[in-house]
């Protein structure tokens, strides 16, 4: 099952990274802010991923909710 992160909603915290058990997310790409914020880019990769819903569960550690299942109602575009 596709799960995908909306980059409209992402906040680019990547928490993700650390939070999926399977090391499913992954980042693609980080950038320094002039006041040293970092800001990541992640994806999630479909082959490591189990379906394990944690990411869109209670649990949940996205604190942009930017992360959905692919057959939940909401939809979102991807890059
Ligand atoms: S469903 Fe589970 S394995 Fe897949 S991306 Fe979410 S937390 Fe990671
Ligand atoms: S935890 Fe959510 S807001 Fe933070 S990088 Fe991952 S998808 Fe984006």
């Amino acid at each position: 099952m596709a799960y995908t992160i909306n980059v409209q909603k992402c906040l680019k915290c990547g928490i993700c990274v650390k939070g999926c058990p399977e090391g499913a997310i992954v980042v693609v790409d980080q950038v320094t802010e002039p006041d040293g914020l970092v800001l990541y880019t992640t994806r999630i990769d479909e082959m490591k991923c189990t379906d394990c819903g944690v990411c869109v569960s209670e649990e949940w550690w996205c604190p942009a909710q930017a992360i959905t299942k692919a057959d939940t109602t909401e939809k979102v575009h991807t890059v």
